[in-house]
């Protein structure tokens, strides 16, 4: 077994269960370790910590276990069934009105670097680490060991999230049945999902808690959905009965699907354009009643915070300009570098400079099945606000 040994004091983190070790944390590797490989992890005075998937990069392990086990065959079942169990807690798993929900969130499951979305039988599985995909196979074992005659399929959308010098080599495929795409329910509304062709694993699973919210405002009120992928806000404020619907998203196979997901929801008065939001929000003063922003993560890292901030600031400006008085706006960041108080005080700079009032009536985040925990703050990307605008 390979073994790093930590640097003086660096070990503290790790006694609180944060999954990184840094690369300047470690003062030995033992053995001849790669990319991907496992290793074992002691302090500077010979003590086991834990157990992880070491990278050569500046996070340098990422622990997938505190107890001296092996990453086996019963690991991964266990791991996957603890997944699972916590789903049927959630009251997901066996739910009638929703069958699609994340089962494993990273480091929030104890699994930094592993994805897996279930969508009414079929689970996609997305790696984004070297060390994690070793263990695909085994992840798929596991994954048919805990779902048994309830999975159809198993695809391994990998290769846009791993690494690029290992991601290059790899492809994304079939490991379980061969189902391309499926018809999921969220809140008892359908969603077409195609997981070889859409963005990510298929389907934002992150919004569903925010989308029934904003049923509760929708009913008679004209709504604008920006940056609308797959329709989910949309589909879900139609049915509640808004007078209006329209969606705008600057992908045209994003638009497609929506329009599919409004057809497969009868929805009524809605209308999609393919077009860029900010240049779409330039003339629509006094249009709409809500208007909902999700954009796609302006940050990816640190560097690019700064931009990042000016970014959801216009945005969000440009949006309080337009809505109507009276109107709600669904404001949203998914970038994990934009902390909750960073997105709070963005959002509050966009009320002024638009010289708009604004009531806060709810703070949102990420549903419990994509899990914050106390010794992984970073896990916290999705944040939200609705704001009422006077
Ligand atoms: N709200 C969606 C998820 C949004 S994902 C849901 O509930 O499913 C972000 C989307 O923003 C992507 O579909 C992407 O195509 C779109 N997008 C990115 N830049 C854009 C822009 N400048 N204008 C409009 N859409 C944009």
């Amino acid at each position: 077994m390979n073994k790093i040994y930590l640097n003086k004091g660096k070990e503290i983190s790790l006694m609180r269960f944060h999954p990184w070790v840094f690369s300047g944390a470690i003062r030995i590797k033992e053995g001849e370790l790669k990319d991907g490989d496992v290793a074992e992890v002691y302090t500077h005075e010979k003590k086991y910590i834990g157990t992880g998937h070491f990278s050569d990069a500046s996070i340098a392990v990422r622990m997938v276990t505190f107890e001296q086990e092996s990453i086996d065959a019963t690991f991964w079942k266990n791991k996957i069934q603890k997944g699972y169990d916590y789903r049927k807690f959630l009251g997901l798993t066996n739910n009638a009105e929703t069958n699609v929900y994340r089962l494993i969130f990273g480091e929030g499951d104890g699994l930094p670097g592993l994805i897996i979305d279930f969508y009414n039988g079929h689970a996609v599985i997305q790696c984004h680490s070297v060390g994690m995909h070793r263990s695909i196979s085994s992840i798929a074992e596991a994954l048919k060991a805990v779902y048994g005659k309830d999975l159809q399929t198993i695809y391994d959308k990998s290769k846009e999230a791993l690494p690029k010098n290992y991601g290059s080599g790899v492809e994304n495929q079939y490991l379980f049945g061969n189902t391309g795409n499926t018809i999921v329910k969220e809140y008892g509304h359908s969603f077409y999902v195609d997981w070889e062709k859409g963005q990510k694993t298929g389907f934002f699973i992150d919004q569903r808690e925010n989308r029934k919210l904003l049923a509760n405002y929708s009913k008679d009120k004209s709504i604008l959905n920006t940056f609308c992928y797959t329709g989910g806000f949309s589909v879900f404020s139609g049915a509640a009965g808004a007078s209006s619907v329209h969606s705008v998203d600057s992908s045209a196979v994003a638009m497609e699907l929506t329009d599919k997901n409004i057809e497969l929801n009868k929805i009524k008065n809605h209308q999609s354009f393919t077009e860029d939001t900010f240049n779409f929000l330039k003339d629509k003063k006094d249009v709409y009643d809500v208007i909902i922003l999700d954009p796609p993560a302006f940050a990816k890292s640190r560097d690019v915070k700064h931009n990042a901030v000016i970014g959801y600031k216009n945005l969000n400006i440009a949006a309080l300009k337009q809505i109507k008085k009276g109107g709600i706006l669904f404001t949203f960041s998914c970038s994990g570098v934009i902390d909750r108080n960073l997105f709070y005080n963005t959002i509050n700079a966009a009320a002024f400079e638009s010289k708009r009032k604004t009531k806060i009536l709810h703070y949102l985040q990420q549903p419990s099945d994509h899990p914050l925990t106390p010794n992984f703050p970073e896990g916290e990307y999705l944040k939200g606000l609705v704001l009422y605008v006077e």
